[in-house]
């Protein structure tokens, strides 16, 4: 694996033309002739962060916290020229959160239930396009991790293909942290096994959001078509006052 270069001195801009080529090599040693779209984490990062990578061309943009996202949102609507960004949810979320995420995020990657689903899909204004959502599968059945157990995946996505709102675009997930490699892409390998499934039944489902900083090659070669990547494009988190360590 390519381990990224020191992120101390190497300039924001560099480390993004560094992972594109580090996302190009791996779509190449993969063999995939496809796109697999980057996902920016800027979760514990500024605005300006978040505007300078745009400038690079950078549009889908992920955050975990609903109100440092508002924020920064917020701060980024006044840029000019107007930037279009694409705005992904990808923390936890309670029924407290759904309206505000239903106003302002393009996609949900952490749907995990039935009732977050169907209050997204009631409380997304009329006139947005409908909310992209994924379904967040916890694929090694972890006990303190957020998502849907794989065998009850089918159940919710046939549920969500019903609600007017939603367009189920596909799945997310995060295998157990300090596996091995055997292990980690065994994990990538089951859901995308169960991407297939849900393909089947989902015709717009399009996308498998697998892969992070240190394990992209992996879920490239897995079938991943967009990882989600913080620590190797914006560096170390800077924590977000009021909001706990954990991400998900
Ligand atoms: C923080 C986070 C990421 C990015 O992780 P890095 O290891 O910093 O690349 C990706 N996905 C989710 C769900 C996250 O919470």
């Amino acid at each position: 694996m390519i381990t990224p270069a020191s992120t101390q001195n190497t300039s924001l801009t560099e480390r993004y033309n560094q992972l594109l080529q580090r996302l190009t090599q791996a779509c190449e040693g993969a063999a995939r002739a496809d796109t697999v779209t980057l996902l920016a984490v800027s979760k514990g990062h500024p605005a300006s962060a978040i505007a300078a990578l745009a400038a690079q061309g950078q549009r889908a943009f992920g955050e975990n916290y609903l109100q440092p996202a508002l924020e920064k949102m917020q701060q980024l609507a006044t840029e000019q020229p107007q930037l279009t960004l694409e705005w992904h949810y990808i923390g936890g979320l309670q029924s407290n959160k759904t309206k505000a995420v239903a106003e302002h995020f393009d996609w949900v990657q952490s749907v995990d239930r039935l009732k977050i689903a169907q209050r997204l899909s009631e409380q997304r204004p009329a006139h947005l396009a409908p909310l992209q959502v994924l379904i967040q599968v916890n694929i090694d059945a972890e006990a303190q991790k957020s998502g849907i157990a794989a065998e009850e995946t089918l159940a919710l996505a046939r549920a969500i293909l019903g609600l007017p709102n939603l367009r189920l675009r596909g799945l997310m997930g995060l295998p157990r942290a300090q596996q091995d490699e055997t292990g980690t892409r065994r994990s990538f390998d089951h859901l995308a096994a169960l991407f297939q499934q849900v393909q089947k039944i989902a015709p717009e489902a399009d996308t498998l959001s697998m892969g992070m900083s240190d394990d992209l090659e992996w879920a490239v070669q897995a079938g991943s078509t967009m990882v989600r990547i913080g620590t190797a494009l914006f560096g170390p988190r800077t924590q977000q006052p009021g909001e706990t360590a954990s991400p998900v």
